[in-house]
């Protein structure tokens, strides 16, 4: 073993633990997250030559960070967990054909969604009515937040559905609303936030429920916790029925059979991100069929049926276009 690679490993990986604790636990981040996705593609790279050095405190083997919060703890029945990222179309079209091959078959559909900058939410319902909401927390265990939940409009508080369901989604803080707070923020004398991701988080985490409704959150709900209880048999389906049941669903989703549509699809987002109302940081590959899903499964952190590629950052990315224009 080399020792200053070995100690140079342990840095990397301290550093990050430092960088999660900031964003997840305290909702201040320092460094900008693709500066956090190259750092820690850094470390996947020296763990996959060095297995031996793995061990259960690195990022690689832990979802979201730990709770430090006066709320009630919440042990979610399903793990919350996290998604694999991809920087390229290359990268891309390589974890969809690894998909193919473990499911063996050629053809394989994918819904491609927006990936929405904001943070994982669980909701129960029993006889038609909310129970509970809770945060991802470490994906094991998460905050139970039901009283805040009850302060987002659009979170539907009865459903017409009378057997236990469980949905997960995302919690964000659209962008006008994003601005409006920190303003007021401003004019208070106190700091603001570094993202709307980070503010929807604050936000979401209040011990006083009247500062959550003030903060005017949203959500997107995506996920249907087993859909086959429900008769659901992909996720595009899924997506249309929690919004017949009254959930708020993103309806830019799109149901894809081969890369180039992808790579439409892509790049349709990319231009048109800059003028949604909230914040996307990228795309989420989802394996449509809920039978082609279960098989598949997951690993410790990530389902290996879905994947997310991720925008370059915003001033590159702008950079990039004018380059291409110019020349
Ligand atoms: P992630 O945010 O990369 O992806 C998983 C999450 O995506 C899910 O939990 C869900 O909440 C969300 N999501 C949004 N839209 C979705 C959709 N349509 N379908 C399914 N899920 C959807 O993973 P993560 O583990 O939550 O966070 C890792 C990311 O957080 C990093 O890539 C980095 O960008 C950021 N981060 C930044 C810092 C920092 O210091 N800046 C530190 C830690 C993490």
């Amino acid at each position: 073993m080399n020792n200053s690679d070995y100690e140079n490993y342990i840095k990397l990986k301290d550093q990050l633990n430092i960088y999660r604790r900031q964003y997840y636990t305290e909702d201040a981040p320092t460094v900008q997250d693709f500066e956090y996705d190259r750092l820690y593609q850094e470390l996947l790279k020296v763990e996959s030559a060095h297995p031996e050095w793995v061990t259960n405190d690195s990022p690689s083997q832990n979802v979201g960070g730990a709770i430090n919060s006066a709320f009630p703890k919440f042990r979610h029945e399903i793990p919350m967990l996290s998604m694999d990222d991809v920087f390229s179309l290359e990268e891309s079209q390589a974890s969809a054909e690894r998909i193919k091959k473990f499911v063996n078959q050629t053809d394989v559909e994918f819904n491609l969604e927006l990936k929405i900058d904001g943070l994982a939410l669980s909701l129960i319902y029993e006889n038609g009515r909310l129970v509970k909401g809770s945060t991802r927390g470490d994906g094991f265990v998460g905050e139970d937040i039901t009283p805040n939940i009850f302060q987002i409009d659009d979170v539907p508080k009865t459903i017409p559905l009378k057997e236990r369901i469980e949905v997960r989604g995302e919690c964000y803080l659209g962008k006008d609303s994003f601005a409006e707070l920190n303003n007021k923020r401003l004019e208070d004398g106190k700091s603001t936030f570094a993202n709307p991701r980070n503010a929807a988080a604050g936000s979401l985490r209040q011990l006083d429920s009247s500062i959550t409704k003030s903060r005017h959150l949203q959500t997107f709900i995506y996920f249907v916790i087993e859909p086959e209880n429900y008769g659901l048999k992909t996720q595009s389906e899924a997506l249309k029925q929690l919004q017949e049941w009254g959930f708020a669903t993103n309806n830019q989703n799109r149901v894809v059979n081969d890369f180039k549509e992808v790579q439409n699809y892509i790049d349709e987002y990319q231009e048109k991100r800059l003028d949604l109302p909230y914040n996307i940081d990228g795309i989420v590959f989802k394996v449509n069929d809920f039978k082609l899903q279960s098989l598949l499964g997951n690993t410790v952190k990530v389902p290996r049926w879905e994947f997310a590629y991720k925008f370059p950052p915003i001033e590159a990315h702008t950079h990039l276009r004018t380059i291409e224009w110019t020349v």
